[in-house]
């Protein structure tokens, strides 16, 4: 039997249940599909695609729209199949074997995942008690690790936490090699590391379309940098990665940041409920920048809670077996509907006994 290189046999792949319910609140996805006006251009372009041609390869109008959005040269525009798929071309072109990676836990898993498919030795600081970045924490990585990439998410997640710009600003003065700021859920959040963006400042920022553009079915992300890097990242990605009806899918998107804002701005009222209504029930519930809350059960198992919810068709992330986030849950903000019924169902739940544990306590 051939046999896979040995550092990747005790790689464990991405694991997100997907279960069959009624109420998916585990993923942070858009809870509604993108405007109806959006589907009817895309599908009137589709029909002008042509098919037996290789599609535009640095998806020229695509790049040129995103860096319009962000009032930026289309040359520092980076775009692939999922900002997962740009952090990977990323870490290809700067990580890699012999280099070093660093993240601060806890943090989006994929960051330290693809970092070791690309051979590279993955570094994980500690977050603050308040999982904020903690500057003597950062300095003892960089100096000792001295990363040749540095993870931060803001908006984190699972935790939701926005990073103070001071925080970032210190980190990119600080490390000895390329910072990455995956912004995902930066439109709910109230500032963006892109304005920090510059041709000598070694940093980049990622941003999908996977959330607030409810287009996680397309698989596309993009990263904001120095054009002399977006330069090696086109030399490292596959010819011809994005396909022709992406490229279109998400020139068109762009179009409807009106009702994208509308949007954003509704997930975070409804999200401000969840976290009013969460805390009121003898939860710990972390501040969010995000679409999304972590959440902590005061006298509750988390996995129990998740089970109740699974049972009762509500699907939300379970994140109790992270370090640092025993018994926490994170729920995805959904339509005012679906939100609802979550917190019905925590009420019903938390109304019940706590279940003894083999150890006869309540934990
Ligand atoms: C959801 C998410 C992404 C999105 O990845 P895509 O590949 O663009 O779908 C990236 N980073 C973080 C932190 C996320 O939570």
């Amino acid at each position: 039997m051939i046999s896979v290189r040995p550092d990747l046999r005790a790689l464990e792949g991405y694991h997100s249940a997907q279960v069959d319910v009624r109420i998916r609140l585990n993923t942070n996805e858009s809870p509604e599909p993108p405007p109806a006006a959006f589907r009817d251009a895309v599908a009137a372009e589709m029909s002008r695609v042509q098919w037996h041609r290789y599609p535009d390869r640095s998806a020229a109008e695509l790049r040129a729209a995103i860096a319009d959005s962000h009032d930026v040269d289309p040359s520092m525009v980076f775009v692939a199949n999922g900002s997962n798929e740009v952090l990977q071309t990323v870490l290809l072109a700067y990580a890699g074997p012999g280099r070093t990676v660093a993240t601060f836990e806890p943090t989006y898993q994929m960051h330290a995942q693809i970092a070791r498919v690309t051979g590279a030795t993955v570094v994980e600081g500690e977050r603050a008690a308040d999982f904020t970045l903690d500057p003597g924490e950062v300095d003892r990585v960089l100096a000792t690790a001295r990363p040749h990439v540095v993870f931060l998410t803001s908006p984190n997640n699972p935790t939701g936490l926005v990073e103070p710009a001071e925080r970032v600003r210190q980190l990119i003065a600080s490390a000895p090699g390329l910072v990455v700021v995956d912004e995902a859920y930066a439109q709910f959040a109230d500032w963006t590391a892109l304005d920090l963006v510059g041709e000598d400042v070694p940093l980049v920022v990622t941003r999908t379309f996977s959330k607030t553009w409810s287009m996680a079915g397309a698989r596309l992300g993009y990263l904001v940098g120095p054009a002399a890097l977006v330069a090696e990242l086109d030399k490292v990605v596959l010819p011809y990665h994005l396909d022709a009806v992406k490229q279109i899918a998400g020139r068109l998107a762009l179009r409807y940041s009106d009702e994208m804002d509308a949007r954003v701005k509704q997930i975070v009222a409804e999200r401000e409920r969840i976290s009013t209504e969460l805390a009121s029930l003898d939860i710990e519930v972390f501040p969010s920048g995000a679409n999304f809350v972590l959440f902590r059960p005061r006298h509750h198992a988390g996995r129990a809670i998740w089970q109740g919810l699974v049972d009762r068709s509500v699907l939300v992330r379970d994140c109790s077996g992270w370090p640092r986030l025993a018994d926490c849950l994170r729920v995805t903000v959904g339509t005012s509907g679906e939100n609802t019924e979550f917190l019905d169902a925590m009420r019903a739940l938390l109304a019940a006994p706590p279940p003894p544990d083999q150890n006869g306590t309540s934990r």
